[in-house]
């Protein structure tokens, strides 16, 4: 069985009317039963008192004078009376004087002496006790006994009217019930409805009547907003599904373009890659061809040019001896141009060599000091021609570098010649040092520092490009091939190090070599 909590609000609520319409029936039922209880005992009471009195009174006589057989046949007149049981009339010492039984109740005991003055209720019967009295004086005593039947009737009547009428006001109060809760439960049961329906199908359009302004309607008014606002974010939810999925959607086909493309650019690229590598290994072996088309032509340019300073110089001995000073300056500038042609010839040779990576780089142990002394044997020399003061020291202790001595020597001479070239009557340095620097590995810096001409802030970084020159006077004047810098800063890249330049326009130059301390082929496994 269902238990009361779970049943219908309808039920609920006529159990609800129905038994408080039945515990005030039963109370009001109980009540006036008991009131009409005592009410029909009162009158029972009055009237077989009364009875009583009367036949007490049609007594005094007889028993006064003792004739008991008008005793007997006045006790008989009761006999009209279905209800009286029993009677006895008693003389004044108590001995029993007439007597009456109805004849259905012979064998009825009577009470041997007289009760006492009043009534006694026993469960099925009633009775009264009366004095007999002559003025003030007892004479005897009357006994009645009646049954309790007329009481019992109307008692019974009575219970079966109120039962009627119960039942009446219950079937009424039940039709009425019916008829106001209706006003109560539709609205709920349709709200119920209404939200199992929205539950079930998600309709959130559904709305539900509102009942009027009490608490029901401000329910359903509520109920009503409520489905408003989850069919709008319904709505606006749906959309932004919908949205959601055209991003989607775009975002896949976006991506199966992307795939294709990056499927067409690899197919594209693996034909570039193709293409490229047989570029490459043309370019290569062009490079290669090229390489070994300057050192053919290199050779076979200076075995003449070679001749052709050797002979000029020969025909400037003749021509000092012979007086024919014309010629010997003729012949000075054909050897002139005959030993520019070859350095550039040599330095257009070594940077091909550097970029057909065909320089070989062979560290060895090199001491420092003994590299020192050579500069200052071969630096005097250069800077003499200038009339420059040539100096070359090493900082205590730094021993030996483990470098390619040639390319280091190479570099250094360059260095030295350039700065001899544009100095006039100053000095030139080299020193060199050892140098913990951070970051990056501690190292040995060589400084190669002029006090001449100088190079100008904007021409700074440009005097590493390969043929670069700055424009001036001096320069042209003092020759060159504009190669000298971009080999020696490649070489510095070859041995691991770095080549920089500081300078002021007017006041000189200082050169940084700067080689890591870390021998050559330690740092290129590295
Ligand atoms: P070049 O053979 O002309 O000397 P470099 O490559 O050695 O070629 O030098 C490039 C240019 O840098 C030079 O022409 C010169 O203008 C400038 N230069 C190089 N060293 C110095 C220096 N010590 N002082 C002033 N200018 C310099």
């Amino acid at each position: 069985m269902r238990r009361f909590r779970d049943r219908p609000i309808r039920q609920k609520l006529t159990v609800a009317l129905l038994s408080t319409s039945v515990a005030v029936l039963l109370l009001a039922a109980i009540t006036f039963s008991a009131y009409e209880y005592v009410n029909f005992r009162d009158d029972v009471v009055r009237t077989l008192g009364t009875q009583g009195d009367v036949t007490a009174e049609s007594s005094t006589a007889l028993l006064t004078f003792g004739d008991e057989q008008a005793g007997n046949e006045t006790l008989s007149v009761l006999r009209s009376d279905p209800h009286i049981l029993a009677a006895a009339l008693y003389r004044a010492d108590g001995r029993l004087f007439a007597a009456y039984r109805r004849t259905d109740r012979l064998a009825l005991q009577l009470p041997s002496i007289p009760p006492r003055e009043g009534y006694f209720f026993a469960p099925d019967y009633l009775e009264v006790s009366r004095p007999i009295l002559v003025g003030r004086r007892s004479v005897g005593t009357l006994y009645l006994r009646s049954d309790l039947e007329l009481m019992r009737a109307r008692l019974v009547r009575y219970l079966a009217i109120t039962a009627s009428v119960s039942v009446a006001a219950l079937l009424v109060a039940l039709w009425l019930s019916a008829r106001f809760q209706r006003i109560i439960t539709q609205p709920i049961l349709e709200l119920a409805a209404a939200a199992e329906k929205v539950a079930l199908e998600k309709s959130y359009a559904t709305r539900v009547e509102s009942p009027g302004r009490d608490e029901l309607g401000t329910l359903v008014t509520a109920f009503n907003d409520m489905l408003a606002q989850v069919q709008q974010r319904d709505a606006a939810l749906l959309a932004e599904n919908v949205e959601r999925r055209q991003a989607e959607a775009e975002v896949r086909q976006l991506n199966t373009r992307l795939e294709e493309r990056v499927l067409e650019r690899t197919a594209q690229l693996n034909v570039s890659n193709v293409d490229l590598r047989a570029a490459k290994e043309r370019a290569e072996s062009a490079n290669r061809a090229k390489s070994i088309f300057l050192a053919n032509m290199s050779h076979e340019l200076r075995t003449p040019l070679n001749a052709i300073i050797g002979y000029s110089e020969l025909l400037a001995e003749l021509a000092e001896e012979q007086g024919k000073a014309d010629f010997v300056s003729d012949l000075e500038k054909i050897r002139f141009s005959g030993r520019h042609l070859l350095s550039l010839i040599r330095n257009v040779l070594d940077l091909a060599k550097i970029e057909a990576d065909r320089f070989e780089v062979t560290p060895e142990p090199v001491d420092v000091k003994a590299l020192v002394d050579e500069l200052v044997a071969t630096g005097a020399v250069l800077a003499s021609a200038g009339n420059n003061r040539f100096r070359a020291d090493a900082e205590a202790g730094i021993g030996t570098l483990v470098t390619d001595g040639k390319f280091l020597r190479q570099i250094l001479l360059n260095l030295i010649s350039n700065a001899c070239k544009f100095t006039k009557d100053g000095d030139v340095r080299v020193s060199v040092m050892y140098e913990p620097a951070a970051p990056g590995p501690s190292g040995i810096c060589f400084a190669v520092a002029d006090t001449g001409i100088g190079i100008p802030e904007t021409e700074l970084s440009r005097v590493f490009e390969e043929f670069h020159q700055v424009d001036g006077s001096t320069t042209k004047r003092v020759g060159g091939t504009g190669l000298g810098l971009a080999i020696a800063r490649r070489l510095s890249e070859l041995l691991g190090g770095t080549l920089d330049v500081e300078s002021t326009a007017g006041s000189g130059s200082t050169f940084y070599l700067r080689l890591p301390a870390t021998p050559v082929r330690e740092l290129k496994t590295a």
